[in-house]
């Protein structure tokens, strides 16, 4: 999961109910945001902090219907045209309920200019629950967010110490309805690139700290074996690279990328180029001033 960061080819007629399926078969797949250190006092304002638990899982996706009856649970609702959100009365997301409303908008307008296009006419179904625990509750894992893009479902905790934000789930689900299910490694940079900060800090600013802290994995590290590296450090890294990709190649590359993991293909440069080419973009962030927990 995942805040605040992220062009045509998409046709969203392809996104409705009952259109075609995506690029790719539609594996079940859900991107989970898991893992944080309980004690880790972190307020996630714009995204959220996945701590190396999102990823590509293979489990059931859940229907709003499913855990809108769930068993122990009792949801107030809030609709508006683009989303349904669920509330536990007496939560602290019934009480936040019109700024989740609004974060969602927002959210989805950013995650439209990520993906350039004018709308994505599903309606989205937001489940809040205020904990972790609460979540094992409704979904069978502790999860900071959770988003089961077949369904255009997603979970996310906004309780006293964590507050997920929308974007980088919601990104999921627009992403992979449009272009298909990825690699993890792309997906959740990307996400992390359109949720535009992560853990309050610029991409790029974190990544150069990381850098001259000695924990900035190698392009092709990140490649190889992003589900292995912590997710304090493969989170932002992978995000800070699409942003790279993103940014300097284009919305056409990064969509060549998502749907055939191929980036000396889609960009014409060598991985290990393309991992200069990244750094050097890194060197002119200003990482003054940051602090940052990897451990
Ligand atoms: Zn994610």
């Amino acid at each position: 999961m995942a805040d605040g960061t992220p062009a045509t080819g998409c046709c969203w007629g392809q996104l409705g109910v009952g259109a075609p399926r995506p690029v790719k078969p539609p594996r079940r797949h859900v991107e989970e945001h898991g893992d944080m250190p309980r004690s880790l006092p972190v307020l996630l304002l714009l995204a959220v902090v996945a701590l190396g638990g999102c990823g590509s899982l293979i489990v059931t996706q859940l229907k709003p219907q499913t855990l809108a009856a769930k068993r122990g649970f009792t949801w107030t609702t809030q609709a508006s045209g683009d989303f349904v959100i669920y509330v536990e009365p007496g939560s602290p997301g019934e009480r936040q309920l019109d700024r989740i409303e609004r974060d969602a908008a927002q959210a989805k307008q950013r995650v439209l200019e990520v993906v350039d296009e004018p709308g994505y006419p599903p309606v989205v179904s937001i489940f809040v629950v205020d904990s972790r625990d609460r979540m094992k509750q409704l979904i069978g894992r502790r999860s900071n967010a959770t988003a089961y893009y077949t369904t255009n479902t997603m979970c996310i905790v906004v309780g006293e110490t964590i507050r997920a934000h929308a974007a980088h789930e919601l990104f999921h689900i627009v992403a992979m309805n449009a272009w298909g299910v990825p690699r993890r490694w792309i997906n959740e940079g990307l996400a992390v690139y359109a949720a535009g900060q992560w853990s309050g800090h610029d991409t790029h600013a974190l990544c150069r700290y990381l850098q001259e802290q000695g924990q900035l994995p190698s392009l092709q590290d990140l490649m190889r074996r992003f589900a292995k590296l912590p997710g304090l450090v493969s989170y932002p890294a992978a995000g800070s690279f699409m942003r790279y990709l993103y940014e300097t190649h284009g919305l056409e590359t990064v969509k060549a990328v998502w749907r055939r993991d191929a980036l000396d293909e889609a960009t014409g440069m060598s991985v290990e180029e393309l991992d200069v080419a990244w750094r050097s973009v890194l060197a002119s962030a200003d990482a003054e001033g940051i602090t940052y927990e990897v451990n």
